[in-house]
């Protein structure tokens, strides 16, 4: 788990951590958001219940009035008098304005409350019609049980949307003061209809014709211990609001009501009892009975107003904490994107970038693109230039490192390979001659007598003469050439794709090179060569020994030459001729002379195979030979005349025609038209072989001297 835990990247870790912040900042952000939203939605829907109560008032207060005032009239014996219809018609207007307006808000807040209050109210608008018919009959002639009827009913849809008044309190949900102030305003509408009772109880007594029976004025007097319990809540809430507006609309209702309104009524029914005659009091009461009634819907009303301001300046706070709570959450989420970009940009990116880096450092690749990173003064750049310096320390000792190998496979005198490199080579060199079937030459080369050089000039200058035969013969081989100082001053060359005979090319090419250039103090510094071409699947050892036997052979054989070891003979003629005792003719002269010719012609040879050859060098050599050339056949037409050659006209028309040929070649090697090479042909075929060999030997019966 723990080993788990430490193989997820930093990175990853990191960014799990930032998103897992994130997640809380968001989310706190979210949920007081939504907090606020609910808070404005609750407040807005508190402010609209507030707006129905207060529909729901006037017109509780306006049925009130009517359902009272009807009562009025419905219990005395006149038809109605025109003030009192007035009044009636007045609160049944204002009463069915409101209902209209409370039902259409009670539609939107609480709809299940609109059906069962509709078909009431249909109900009632019935029965006032009734009402209305009886209002221009004398008493007698009336329904009778119509007042009854009317005031029960008028009061069952006044509950009714008391209830619904209710119902609507119920339905705040925000904390504070609402519910108490609906409380109280049910409370006040609970003692308006109560006292509104009470006040009928009295007014029907009054109108009818006898004395108040014990059950009404006990009803009475239960409805006014009713009233005065809510009351004493009523006030006692009062204080707890501590609103002076309130408290002075209470007093109000203590004077209007309890003062003046209540003690005549009381006074009265006291009279009525006693059996005495009301009087004038009946008057003074109905004068007293609507500022009463008001005061008490006065108390409502501010209450009410009261909340809908509170609930106003809740909703302006929702509002405002919405709004802030709108900027809280846009700036998490900036934040939350901010701190990631940041993060990103500055930190994970550039950190994987030197991770990269260091990983290929590591593999032993080079990385430039670090450059941004390391311009930073920061920690990020103090890591991308330590991988700088890592990566620059790398190359530095992958440097000194192949200057090493290099060293170790170098001579450090002259700069050729050593036997070091011929060793870790040779095998695949081999590997691949072998595999296809190639051939592949050695050869080996020692210097003639260079003991004496060292004895002679000192070792200072052997040391040169040994410099300059290895930068002599490197010109000589290939690139792909191994070209190894065997220690000393013996030297190897390994020759790949290359069978004997060019190998002896190659010999006689460096051998050459070597006989033409004089060193400035030590003079002409020769070499003897070997040459041997590897048998298949032959070892290094049974090859190299071969290939020194054969060195050996030219050092028996007086140096300065090239030896291949091979079974036959090798067509060595067109690079170098050996004199053969049957080319002796007897005559001193000639044979020193023939002998001397095949010794230019040796020369030219090599000096026409050497890589980079210069016309200067060859065209003194070329004019030398000819002018040999000519010396020789004019002497030996003489020695011929004198011994009477017969046919030593056509033998000196045979010269004259190779020196008439060798001149045009020369002229055409002059004009770059021809290579060394033709001379070659020419020399070795036409001089030596064709005329040497063949016309000469013509003579020779002349000039040999019979043995003995
Ligand atoms: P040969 O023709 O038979 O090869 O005669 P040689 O004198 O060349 O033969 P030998 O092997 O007897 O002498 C080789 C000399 O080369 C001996 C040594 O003084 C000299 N020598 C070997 N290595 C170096 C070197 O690095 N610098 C110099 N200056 N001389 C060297
Ligand atoms: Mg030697
Ligand atoms: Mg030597």
């Amino acid at each position: 788990m723990n080993s788990r835990i430490s193989a997820i990247s930093l990175q990853t870790k990191l960014v799990s951590c930032i998103l897992l912040i994130s997640l809380v900042l968001v989310g706190f952000s979210v949920m007081l958001l939504q907090q606020a939203r609910g808070d404005y939605a609750s407040m807005e829907r508190i402010e609209a219940i507030h707006h129905c109560d207060d529909r729901l008032i006037l017109a509780i207060e306006n049925l009130a009035f009517e359902r009272g005032r009807t009562n009025v009239i419905l219990a005395a014996n006149q038809p109605v008098d025109l003030p009192n219809l007035a009044f009636i018609q007045s609160r049944r207007q204002l009463a069915d304005a409101e209902i209209a307006a409370s039902l259409k808000m009670l539609a939107e807040i609480e709809p299940q409350l609109v059906g069962p209050l509709q078909a009431e109210y249909a109900k009632f608008r019935q029965l006032r019609e009734r009402v209305d018919v009886a209002f221009n009959l004398p008493g007698k002639v009336r329904e009778p049980k119509l007042r009854n009827e009317w005031f029960e009913q008028a009061s069952h849809f006044i509950e009714q949307l008391r209830d619904a008044f209710a119902q609507l309190g119920h339905s705040e949900v925000a904390a504070g003061q609402f519910d108490l102030y609906h409380k109280y305003q049910f409370n006040g509408i609970e003692f308006r209809l109560i006292a509104g009772k009470s006040a009928s109880v009295v007014t029907s007594a009054l109108n009818k014709a006898g004395p108040v029976t014990a059950a009404e004025y006990q009803s009475y007097i239960e409805l006014r211990a009713q009233a005065d319990y809510i009351w004493s809540r009523i006030a006692a809430d009062t204080y707890a609001f501590a609103s002076p507006a309130l408290l002075a609309q209470k007093n109000r209702i203590e004077e209007l009501y309890y003062r003046d309104y209540r003690s005549v009524q009381e006074k009265m029914l006291e009279l009525v009892m006693a059996g005495q005659s009301p009087g004038i009091l009946v008057e003074q009461l109905a004068a007293l009975s609507v500022p009463a009634m008001d005061s008490i819907f006065g108390l409502i009303k501010q209450a009410n107003a009261e909340a809908r301001s509170q609930a106003m300046r809740e909703k302006e706070r929702a509002a405002t904490s919405l709004q802030i709570a709108v900027l809280q959450f846009s700036l998490a989420v900036g934040f939350v994107v901010l701190i990631l970009g940041y993060f990103h940009f500055r930190l994970f990116q550039p950190l994987q970038k030197i991770v990269l880096a260091q990983k290929s450092v590591s593999a032993g690749e080079t990385t430039p693109f670090l450059q941004a990173e390391s311009d930073r003064n920061d920690e990020i750049g103090l890591l991308a230039r330590g991988v700088i310096r890592l990566q620059e320390s790398m190359l530095e000792e992958r440097r000194l490192k192949d200057i090493h190998a290099d060293m170790a496979m170098t001579d450090r005198l002259t700069g050729l390979n050593n036997r070091q490199l011929l060793d870790r080579e040779i095998d695949s060199v081999m590997e691949l001659s072998d595999r296809y079937q190639e051939p592949v030459s050695m050869i080996i080369f020692d210097l003639d007598r260079f003991k004496t050089v060292n004895d002679k000039w000192g070792h200072l200058v052997g040391d040169e003469v040994l410099q300059r035969t290895a930068r002599l013969s490197r010109e000589q081989v290939r690139k792909s050439d191994l070209l190894i100082r065997l220690g000393g001053e013996e030297f190897l060359a390994v020759l790949p794709r290359t069978g004997v005979t060019a190998a002896v090319i190659t010999a006689e090419k460096i051998r050459t090179v070597l006989e033409i250039s004089p060193h400035p103090i030590a003079g002409v510094v020769t070499a003897s060569f070997g040459v041997a071409e590897r048998n298949r699947a032959e070892s290094f050892k049974n090859w190299y020994k071969r290939c020194d036997a054969a060195m050996y052979q030219a050092k028996q054989a007086g140096r300065n030459r090239v030896t291949a070891c091979t079974e036959e003979s090798l067509p060595v003629a067109s690079v170098h001729v050996e004199w053969l005792s049957d080319w002796e003719s007897g005559h001193a002269e000639i044979d020193a002379q023939h002998k001397a010719l095949v010794e230019d012609a040796n020369r030219l040879m090599g000096v026409a195979l050497l890589r980079r050859q210069d016309p200067a060098e060859i065209l003194p050599r070329l004019d030398r030979l000819l002018e040999h050339l000519v010396q020789h056949f004019v002497f030996e037409e003489s020695v011929l005349q004198e011994l009477g050659f017969a046919q030593a006209d056509e033998h000196a028309t045979e010269h004259r025609q190779l020196v008439a040929k060798a001149l045009r070649l020369k002229t055409a090697y002059q004009q770059a038209e021809i290579k060394p090479s033709a001379f070659l042909s020419f020399l070795v075929d036409d001089v030596i072989i064709g005329h040497m060999i063949k016309a000469d030997a013509d003579y020779f019966t002349l000039t040999r001297k019979p043995a003995g």
